[in-house]
């Protein structure tokens, strides 16, 4: 195994060139734009990784899954899914269009930055500090690791530069989407999506979400079986953006990417795996670590289609 993904890396080095670390986060510029790992974690607790699978990174968008999860504990999914739809969206993730003229002004999805953003707003909490707190004990939690922490620097970063979540978010408090302190929902999510990870934690994420929402390691059922088909079903139809048609496609599995680079996938009862590749395509996916997931999915016929 950890032959074929050495040499999965290697083919795919090459695409690292064609695209471009993110800078609209300015401290994401820092990201190391050749670097490209993988890890693997199977179900029975097996571990296989190649590449520079060490390299640290901001969990970006893939922390909008964790929120999810907790939003749906908290609050039930019906609730939830009156508030932010399940709908793919052929925009931006983080479009402002698309909040103004589809779904009545809802979100049209949670992987979004909209959706996200309201996702956060229902996670119980009394102030700010103890919703993060719960983000990132679920997060420790289900990645079984418990010095993950945030990157300061990115979290300061995306709160001093974060103008376009800002109106996301005020657009949706002006018609009821949001219903609590716009900027103490931003400081929630711009903390989850600074939270710092390596490839190892996401393929741990991925792991927990392919056993149905146990944690392998520990047999721990952490959410009911229920929540986590919901998740991987939004995950497959939103998880890479307006990429995620051609990512059902040509890679078949529910996953979610980052703009620090990530991938998470889920080959469900089989695996989970971690990506890292900062260097992004247009549409701010990993470039090479698409490539990476669509050789390992066609390798081990992982498409769940
Ligand atoms: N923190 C980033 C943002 O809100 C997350 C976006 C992403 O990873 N696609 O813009």
């Amino acid at each position: 195994m950890e032959k074929l993904l050495d040499n999965i890396i290697q083919t795919n080095r090459k695409y690292v060139e064609e695209g471009e670390v993110a800078s609209y986060i300015p401290e994401l510029k820092k990201g190391n734009k050749n670097d490209l790992g993988v890890y693997v974690t199977t179900l029975n607790g097996e571990e296989f990784r190649a590449g520079d699978y060490e390299t640290r990174f901001t969990i970006q968008s893939i922390s909008k899954v964790i929120s999810l999860i907790i939003a749906i504990m908290d609050n039930g999914e019906d609730y939830v899914f009156s508030k932010v739809g399940v709908e793919h969206t052929a925009d931006a993730f983080n479009s402002i269009t698309n909040l103004e003229t589809k779904n009545l002004h809802r979100p049209s999805n949670p992987m979004i930055n909209a959706g996200a953003i309201a996702i956060v707003s229902l996670i119980k909490g009394r102030e700010p500090d103890e919703v993060f707190e719960r983000i990132l004990n679920f997060t420790r939690k289900i990645t079984g690791n418990d010095n993950i922490n945030i990157n300061r620097e990115a979290y300061i970063s995306e709160k001093a530069t974060g103008d376009r979540n800002r109106s996301l978010a005020y657009f949706m408090k002006s018609t009821g989407v949001i219903t609590n302190d716009v900027e103490k929902v931003l400081d929630v999510y711009f903390k989850q999506c600074s939270m710092e990870v390596t490839c190892k934690d996401i393929s741990r994420i991925g792991a927990f979400l392919a056993n149905d929402g146990v944690i392998p390691l520990t047999g721990e059922k952490v959410i009911p079986r229920e929540t986590a088909r919901i998740v991987k079903a939004i995950m497959t139809t939103c998880g890479m953006y307006d990429a995620s048609g051609e990512f059902a496609v040509n890679i078949g599995m529910p996953a979610k990417s980052g703009v620090g680079g990530g991938i998470m996938a889920v080959a469900p009862e089989k695996m989970g795996i971690g990506v890292v590749g900062p260097s992004l395509d247009k549409k701010g996916n990993s470039i090479a670590g698409i490539k990476v997931l669509a050789d390992l999915s066609k390798e081990l016929e992982l498409s769940i289609f």
